[in-house]
């Protein structure tokens, strides 16, 4: 026989719903104090609890959060009874984890109610979505503990909900979470991955940042790998130009490296497109971290997607999508960017103008999916005989430029022929299977002082392209 914990304040309604429950057939214990009503269930769980909802001293809704919260009772159904049927009272009772809720003026149905909740394990709540907090002492501390851990929560939910108006990319997006993590928690590191691109032509595409000591560094990078999955990009970028950045704290060098790390899948909807882990330090993984890791991956799901939309709508204008360089409008804004942070990174500069030969003819005997493949094999060739100080733009049709950093003209006319001799030399495979030559001429211009506009530099390195054009094409002018 089931059996049913009743609290109601008022003898009466007690004793008028003991009577249709046990007629009901079930086994009834009547308490008249929420707080008695709690010592009891967690002493003995029974099969369901119904409570009224508003009492003197501890309510139906916070013996209903309590019972929720104690993993001895997490999984007992309770059922709210309220004298009338106002939609705050349903709300709460939703959020403090009720099963059911039913007015006094339709009781009729509580035996339906919990006739389905006692005979169906299917209709019973959901196991709790993040580790249960552990509370202590009598009801009202237990009580008291709960609403802080709540108040807790809700804040650092806020908080999280709220980088999504602060960081716009992913890197600040990490920066303010680890900034709110360090506040509340102690790690040896934390880490987040995301699963997107960040460029067409970079090949892995999980990103993974992480948060720890300078000393640390690389274990804990080894550790965050290992427990997310992620490998190595297949080149290994110079240390400082990783997507990890460090605390400074020396505290976290002393941890020892003992306890696992925590994960927590990040979800938008029900696609999974990160993880968060937390390794934590020193004793090991407390029901807290356990929490924080839970929930802040839970409410990460928004920022992260968003950062990641904007990501990918920045890339998308400054990409050319043919070939997965820069467009003419990135290139010359990156350019201008680079040149507004520092001259001395980029003078002397010299740009290439290159311009397929003929290409008009491939287009017209080959298919225009021919052309296609051609610029696409340009774009590689080019890529690969960049520096990483370089830019590499399609400036529009069978037009590419390359600007040289740091490149004074002697050098460039080198960097020039080499380039010309590459794209001569390349072999392009083209989508029937076939293999085309390709050649370009290319325009050289230099520049050793900021005084000069790119657009001039640009427009000097066609001149030159066209002067390479007239005298026999597959050739280097300069301006
Ligand atoms: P030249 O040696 O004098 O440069 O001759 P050319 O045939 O290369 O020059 P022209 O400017 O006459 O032809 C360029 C052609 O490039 C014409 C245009 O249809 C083609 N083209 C431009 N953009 C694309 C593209 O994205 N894909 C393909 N397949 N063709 C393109
Ligand atoms: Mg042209
Ligand atoms: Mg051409």
């Amino acid at each position: 026989m089931a059996r049913i914990l009743l609290v109601d304040d008022s003898a009466s309604a007690r004793a008028l719903l003991g009577v249709r429950l046990r007629d009901t057939g079930y086994e009834v214990d009547e308490v008249a104090d929420a707080a008695d009503a709690a010592a009891m269930a967690l002493a003995s769980p029974p099969d369901a609890v119904v409570t009224d909802l508003w009492m003197p001293g501890i309510s139906g809704l916070q013996l209903c959060r309590l019972l929720r919260g104690e993993p001895a009772t997490a999984h007992v159904p309770i059922v709210l009874l309220t004298a009338s049927d106002d939609r705050r009272s349903r709300f709460w009772a939703r959020h403090a984890g009720a099963t059911a809720y039913v007015t006094k003026t339709e009781i009729d149905r509580l035996s339906d109610v919990l006739g389905d909740l006692t005979s169906s394990p299917m209709t019973r709540p959901p196991p709790a979505l993040h580790p249960h907090i552990q509370t202590r002492g009598t009801v009202q501390e237990r009580l008291s503990q709960l609403l802080d851990v709540s108040l807790f929560e809700s804040t650092i939910a806020g908080e999280v909900r709220a980088l999504s108006q602060k960081a716009e990319e992913l890197e600040q997006l990490f920066e303010g979470l680890c900034a709110l993590a360090s506040d509340v928690a102690g790690y040896r590191w934390l880490a987040l991955t995301t699963d997107i691109a960040p460029a067409p032509h970079v090949r892995y595409k999980t990103r993974l940042f992480i948060h720890t000591h300078p000393d640390l560094k690389e274990a804990a990078e080894r550790e965050a790998r290992d427990a997310l999955g992620v490998v190595p990009p297949p080149e290994r970028r110079k240390p400082d130009e990783g997507d990890a950045f460090f605390l400074t704290d020396k505290r976290a060098v002393e941890a020892e490296w003992s306890t696992p790390p925590i994960l927590a899948p990040v979800r938008f909807g029900t696609t999974e497109i990160g993880q968060l882990a937390l390794a934590p330090s020193r004793r090991g993984a407390s029901y807290d971290d356990r929490r924080l890791v839970a929930m802040m991956a839970n409410e990460l799901g928004g920022p992260l997607r968003m950062a990641a939309l904007v990501a990918e709508a920045r890339r998308l204008a400054s990409t050319d999508t043919l070939t997965g360089l820069l467009n003419r409008r990135a290139f010359v804004e990156r350019i201008e960017r680079a040149r507004a942070a520092s001259d001395k990174q980029l003078f002397p500069m010299s740009t290439l103008l290159l311009d397929v030969d003929h290409f008009k003819k491939v287009n017209d005997t080959l298919g225009h999916d021919a052309g296609d493949a051609v610029l696409q094999g340009v774009a590689r060739v080019l890529l690969a005989m960049a520096r990483k100080s370089d830019f590499v733009a399609r400036w529009g049709g069978e037009e590419f430029v390359v600007c040289l950093t740091s490149t004074a003209e002697a050098g460039a006319r080198i960097a020039a022929e080499r380039v010309r001799r590459a794209i001569a030399d390349a072999r392009y495979a083209l989508p029937n299977g076939e293999e085309h030559r390709a050649t370009a001429s290319v325009g050289l211009a230099s520049a050793d002082s900021a005084d000069w506009n790119i657009q001039d530099l640009i427009a000097r390195s066609d001149k030159a392209m066209y002067s390479a054009k007239h005298r026999g094409r597959n050739r280097v002018e300069t301006a």
